[in-house]
């Protein structure tokens, strides 16, 4: 057992999702060739000026009055200095010492129930570009300027977390918030949500944190995880070795599943921060927050009380399917299109979301439109098929994307709701086996379910239930 404790903290950057860059009236599509969503502002030439973008600081105060910050009336940019060949201007404005938003917090449901993790802080930055080193010439590399001077947030949360899972969980949860706001598109592969993960460790009932290390490169949730995971298996053999961490920036190699020493950590001070001159300090008038507070859009604890009591569905539902806004308005689609809510959440909880659990994607993955999972609860609903069919309907509607009727319709598996056809069904059966006929009729009234076997199995599962037990049960007693 070991007995060291660790200590983690989070740096999350977040693309804001806004049109246009930071500082100019460049593009942020992210789907441009390189460098032809840039201009002199963005790429530093001299004698040019920045000019902040309202929407930026808009959405970064909505961020930060859903995470309880306190939204600062005054703040101040300044520029980062350092050299990079993605950073045309040879510093990044950014803001240090007076930064937009200060405390709030995050809180996560743990074993041993809620636990808020603090935020430090929020702050304004700007993006740097991005080297290219697999386009064009091999022995070259590129540069390509199109994500300089996009709009960022980065959220610094306290030292508050203990276990890759609480970091995990806080990092789903912040992204969640984010992407219920409309601020940021909350997508890890795509880098428009990256972390950065501090950990140490100390011995269990120390009071000093250890020395940290800072990891980088993390693309996905689990892979913050397993580099937590790694990071404190390989402190703790250090330790224990009677070796000392040293203070370093490491990358995470996910293939490998190793952290690899990066450089050893720079300090604040060799950035050169100073205000920047080209802008003045960021005045954020007391009515344009409390209007932007009264525009907050639902959240997801809201989101969920309202669907237990206009749905009227279990709470544990309701969390599972607000924990990711784009699922909740999925279930929100399925029953606009015509399904009764209580089904739909079913249908969503425990058949879908098992097709899409191992995909980071999250309901972005499921093939199935909203309006065609109403298809199939209706069809259900009505007796067209059997539920249990409706699940092999199902799986061919993951599969191949297609309509509920029309697989059933191809397949043929409708149900059987004809008395006629399932009359002359039972007929046949009970013609054939005049010896069970016999011993039912003696009051031997359990092989009934012999004769629900046959004729189900003649018509290949699909005779209605209710009709077939109701027409066998007179038959046989006639
Ligand atoms: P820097 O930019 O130098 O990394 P920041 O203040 O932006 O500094 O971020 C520091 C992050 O590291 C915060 O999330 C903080 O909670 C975390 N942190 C600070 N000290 C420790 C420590 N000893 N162990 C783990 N995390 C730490
Ligand atoms: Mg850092
Ligand atoms: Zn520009």
């Amino acid at each position: 057992m070991s007995s060291y404790e660790a200590v983690i903290g989070l740096e999350v950057h977040a693309q804001l999702s806004t049109e246009s860059k930071m500082f100019c009236a460049c593009s942020t599509s992210a789907g441009s060739p390189p460098n032809t969503n840039i201009c002199p502002v963005c790429t530093g030439q001299p004698g040019t000026l920045p000019v902040v973008n309202r929407r930026a600081i808009e959405m970064a105060i909505k961020a930060g009055l859903a995470l309880g910050c306190k939204i600062e009336r005054r703040s101040i940019f300044a520029r980062k200095n350092y050299f990079y060949p993605d950073l045309p201007k040879g510093y990044q404005i950014s803001q240090y010492e007076f930064p937009l938003c200060l405390g709030g917090g995050v809180t996560i449901s743990t074993e041993g129930g809620k636990k808020t993790i603090s935020l430090i802080r929020i702050h304004l930055e700007e993006d740097a570009g991005k080297l290219l080193h697999d386009y064009g010439h091999p022995d070259m590399s590129h540069v390509d300027f199109n994500r300089c001077g996009v709009p960022l947030i980065e959220i610094v949360s306290g030292p508050d977390m203990r276990s890759p899972k609480e970091a995990g969980d806080y990092l789903r949860t912040l992204r969640n918030v984010l992407v219920y706001l409309d601020v940021c598109e909350g997508n890890l592969q795509e880098g428009n949500f990256r972390c950065d993960a501090n950990v140490s460790i100390r011995p269990v009932g120390r009071k000093e944190f250890g020395t940290r290390t800072e990891m980088k490169n993390l693309n996905s949730f689990k892979a913050v995880e397993r580099s937590i995971a790694y990071e404190i298996e390989r402190q703790t053999k250090v330790l224990e070795s009677g070796g000392t961490v040293s203070q370093e920036t490491r990358l995470w190699n996910d293939v490998a599943g190793r952290t690899e020493s990066m450089r050893s950590k720079e300090e604040a001070h060799d950035y050169r921060y100073f205000p920047d001159p080209d802008l003045l300090p960021l005045i954020v008038e007391e009515d344009w927050i409390a209007r932007t507070r009264s525009g907050l859009p639902e959240l997801a604890g809201a989101k969920a009380e309202r669907f237990v009591s206009n749905y009227e569905i279990p709470r544990a539902d309701a969390l599972v399917l607000t924990d990711d806004r784009a699922l909740a308005d999925y279930f929100e689609a399925v029953i606009a299109s015509g399904a009764p809510a209580r089904k739909a959440a079913n249908w969503i909880t425990a058949e879908l979301m098992r097709e899409i659990k191992d995909d980071e994607r999250g309901i972005a993955a499921c093939p199935i439109a909203p309006a065609n999972l109403a298809g199939l609860i209706k069809l259900i609903e009505e007796g067209k098929i059997s539920g249990k069919i409706g699940k092999d309907v199902f799986e061919m509607m993951f599969k191949t994307g297609r309509a509920a009727a029309e697989i059933v319709a191809e397949l043929g598996v409708e149900q059987i709701s004809d008395s006629s056809a399932i009359e002359s069904a039972v007929d046949k059966i009970i013609a054939e086996n005049p010896k069970q006929v016999e011993q039912y009729r003696g009051g031997k009234t359990a092989v009934l379910a012999y004769f629900v076997g046959q004729v189900m199995k003649a018509t290949k599962g699909q005779a209605n239930p209710q009709m077939l037990n109701d027409i066998l049960k007179k038959k046989l007693e006639t």
